[in-house]
């Protein structure tokens, strides 16, 4: 972060302090923490998105924090965190020159993907045109587990590559519920209640032995590696994978 102190800036130096005074105040500027869709911060618009949901549910990650408590109860579970805020993953996806956009595909039950091949993140079509609030925040946490996935350079996937991509989405989701306390995450959607309700509620149960997270996982990544050099597997990442 660059601070400037332009109060120190010797007062002859009158073209230099006036510049100095405006690109800190242009670096000072913050929105306060959005509570509703309709006040979302919009900085980030590229021409290449073309959905308005897309363009939302990336935005929203400017303003999504972690709790601190959670992130540690998820770290004791063995978890690499690819990302430490949504900004920190937005700033990736810019970094990456990432594309977002709604693509056709072969079930519903697949909410979104990262296509390596083409740096691209690709959420299920079916909800392209959604008006439901908790929809859309389950796009940004969709966006923000595959960025996760994008993060390594490479097209795999392992179990504990998705440990750490589905903790991304439990640490959201408990941070947006909060952040946006008039949004109702109970109704009967996919993407809402398998994608993200689920994992908030197996990495956070009180069951210390995460026996419904690990059979659930089991069912559905039992078949990748354990880990790999990027993503060396935790004492979970075993169980689920035996
Ligand atoms: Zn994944």
């Amino acid at each position: 972060m660059i601070t400037l102190t332009p109060y120190k800036i010797p007062y002859y130096n009158q073209k230099q302090k006036t510049e100095a005074l405006s690109f800190s105040k242009d670096l000072s500027i913050k929105q306060p923490t959005p509570t509703t869709l309709s006040t979302f911060d919009d900085s980030f618009n590229p021409s290449w998105i073309k959905d308005e949901n897309i363009h939302k549910a990336v935005n929203n990650l400017n303003y999504l924090k972690f709790d601190k408590k959670d992130i540690k109860t998820i770290e004791k579970l063995g978890v690499i965190l690819p990302f430490s805020s949504g900004a920190e993953a937005l700033k990736f996806i810019k970094s990456s020159n990432i594309r977002i956009k709604f693509d056709t595909f072969e079930s519903n039950d697949i909410h979104a993907r990262y296509d390596f091949d083409n740096n691209c993140i690709k959420i299920n079509e079916i909800y392209k045109n959604t008006k439901n609030p908790a929809e859309i925040l389950a796009i940004s946490e969709a966006i923000l587990h595959e960025a996760g996935h994008a993060k390594d350079l490479d097209g795999d996937s392992s179990i504990q590559e998705e440990l750490d991509c589905l903790a991304l989405n439990a640490l959201s989701h408990r941070a947006f519920k909060k952040q946006f306390p008039d949004v109702k995450f109970d109704e009967d959607s996919l993407i809402v209640k398998d994608g993200v309700c689920v994992y908030a509620d197996l990495f956070f149960d009180e069951d210390s032995t995460k026996s419904n997270l690990i059979n659930r996982l089991k069912n559905k990544y039992g078949t990748l590696p354990t880990g790999d050099f990027i993503h060396p597997p935790s004492n979970l990442a075993f169980k689920i994978k035996s």
